[in-house]
């Protein structure tokens, strides 16, 4: 059941074992699970509740009705990068690209070693990561639908030598019509409002959309509930109260808003860590110019990867974007951008996206909301440089006439040997037109109570029966897409609140 503001005439009191504070990666999963785990749960959801007949696939419609700030989250730095995400049942699933990895083991080690997480080995988690694929079907795109952007990109990989392969996805009978992250209009993408949040009603739990949580009550450091507000869909005004009686509080709000409203709430922060640690994937992109038609638009946008220099940091991962936002999204001006418009059906185009060690780190300005600063190091930077360079090279093997670093001073390319410029630079991080989509890291998981937020159950430290799921547990970069990750680690949460229910809902 998924009540909206609009359909309530009075305000809202709640008795349940959990309330969990956002529907999306990691939230509705644990709402799945718990409420199969026959606990009674409620869901509030700060955006509204959208299906396939909403997703008009216009951009700005888009952008306006299921992101926050209309996409404009930025983290201020040198460069200011933007970080979209989603606000809306399903959270940022229902308006991502459908990419799924399973975090690599030699991070999970990395955990291991550095932050005490012994026992998230990879053979723990395996049964979590097997569960939610699953149930949002992840399977590798098929070549019917992986869209040419992809196929020149695999010819100049394969002609290098280099390791690739079509991206799994959760998706079932997608046709490749390429406005993913506009909300998928046909219901193939696997998004938690299509199944997780449909089967955590099927169990009986209540999810509350258009209600943001504004407190998390506690009493002698234990959860006693969330008191929230409901939000018209339109204004955006206060319409109703909600008070929610919970035994367990379960926080999975993103990296940007779990840690700020922990912050609002001077709650979870004896470790003096909730918001530091953010790390954000940083990414660019590169496009290229053919004689050949692409026509980038068709097929799945981001289909097909390349991880030959993963472990140094760098993943390649196609990207395109339908011509009437695409223009936007060139990073060129002028006479050069519309020569590329013209062209725009023989362009390619990859992203470049960096494993970071670089920190950001989330504060709240004077009205509770979250101010977010970010700063790529050296390191980062060069990781970037050189996936701009590989990026090139690989299409210029396909038979690139042109490749568009957009680099200062190089705009273009024309031919293999240029791509030295690139290497022979010595990169500042302003040089790069950057985005990032996968915030982490900023309540982090660790066995040190003194240096992170939450245990291996993603428990907090210091508040009893409250866990935090979300992106912003992971200790470090994935180095790849992270819902995936997300929802195994809310699973293998979920499976510990279950097994230990005596003690949870006493
Ligand atoms: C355009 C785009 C494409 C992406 N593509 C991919 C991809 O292909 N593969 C991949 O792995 N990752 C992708 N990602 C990232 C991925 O979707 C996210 O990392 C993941 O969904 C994060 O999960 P989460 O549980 O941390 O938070 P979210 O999924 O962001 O969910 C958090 C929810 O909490 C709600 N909320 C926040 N504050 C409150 C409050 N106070 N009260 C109530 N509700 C609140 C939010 O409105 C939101 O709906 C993409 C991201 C973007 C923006
Ligand atoms: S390519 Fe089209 S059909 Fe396939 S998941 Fe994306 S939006 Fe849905």
């Amino acid at each position: 059941m998924i009540i909206r503001s609009k359909d309530l005439s009075s305000d809202v009191n709640e008795k349940v074992d959990v309330c969990v504070i956002g529907s999306g990666a990691g939230g509705a999963v644990m709402a799945k699970e718990l409420s199969e785990g026959g606990h009674s749960v409620v869901v509030l959801e700060e955006g509204g509740y959208f299906t396939r007949k909403d997703f008009n696939q216009k951009a700005l419609d888009m952008y306006a009705m299921m992101y926050r700030d209309f996409g404009f989250t930025v983290a201020i730095g040198m460069p200011s990068i933007p970080i979209p995400t989603g606000k809306c049942i399903g959270g940022t699933t229902t308006i991502n690209s459908g990419t799924c990895f399973r975090v690599p083991d030699y991070i999970l080690k990395s955990w291991q070693e550095n932050y005490g997480l012994e026992d998230l080995t990879s053979e723990a988690m395996r049964p979590s990561f097997e569960r939610v694929e699953k149930t949002i079907n992840v399977t590798p795109v098929g070549l019917d639908i992986i869209g040419k952007n992809a196929l020149v990109f695999k010819r100049g990989t394969e002609a290098l030598g280099f390791k690739g392969a079509p991206i799994a996805r959760n998706a079932k009978d997608c046709r490749g019509c390429g406005v993913c992250v506009f909300g998928c209009p046909t219901d193939a993408k696997q998004a938690m409002h299509l199944n997780y949040i449909p089967l955590s009603s099927q169990c009986g739990a209540k999810i509350y959309a258009n209600c943001r949580a504004e407190r998390i009550l506690t009493e002698q450091k234990r959860v006693k509930g969330v008191e929230g507000l409901f939000l018209d869909q339109k204004t955006n005004k206060k319409t109703h109260k909600m008070k929610v009686e919970a035994k367990v509080v379960i926080l999975t709000a993103n990296a940007f808003y779990s840690p700020a409203l922990l912050l609002r709430n001077k709650l979870a922060n004896s470790s003096g860590q909730v918001g530091k640690n953010l790390h954000i994937h940083p990414a660019t992109r590169v496009t290229a110019l053919f004689d050949e038609e692409i026509e980038g638009w068709k097929g799945v946008p981001q289909s097909y990867y390349v991880d030959e220099y993963f472990e140094e940091g760098i993943m390649l991962e196609g990207i395109f974007v339908p011509p009437n936002y695409g223009s936007a999204s060139l990073p060129s001006f002028g006479k050069q951008h519309k020569e590329l418009m013209k062209d725009y059906r023989h362009i390619a185009a990859f992203g470049v996206m960096v494993s970071d060690t670089s920190r950001g780190r989330v504060r709240i300005d004077q009205r509770g909301r979250p101010l977010i600063t970010y700063r790529m190091n050296r390191s980062d930077t060069r990781k970037m440089a050189k996936g701009v360079a590989i990026t090139s090279e690989i299409f210029f093997a396909a038979g690139a006439k042109k490749v568009f670093p957009y680099l200062p001073g190089l705009p273009e390319i024309s031919s293999k040997q240029e791509v030295d410029r690139i290497r022979e630079r010595r990169p500042k991080a302003t040089d790069f037109t950057m985005m990032g989509f996968h915030p982490m890291g900023t309540c982090r998981m660790g066995k040190n109570r003194k240096k992170s937020v939450v245990n291996s159950h993603c428990e907090s430290h210091d508040v009893t029966n409250l866990f935090i799921c979300d992106g912003s547990i992971f200790p470090s970069s994935l180095g790849v897409n992270p819902q995936l990750s997300i929802m195994a680690f809310a699973t293998h949460a979920a499976n510990y609140i279950n097994a230990n229910a005596d003690r949870y809902f006493q």
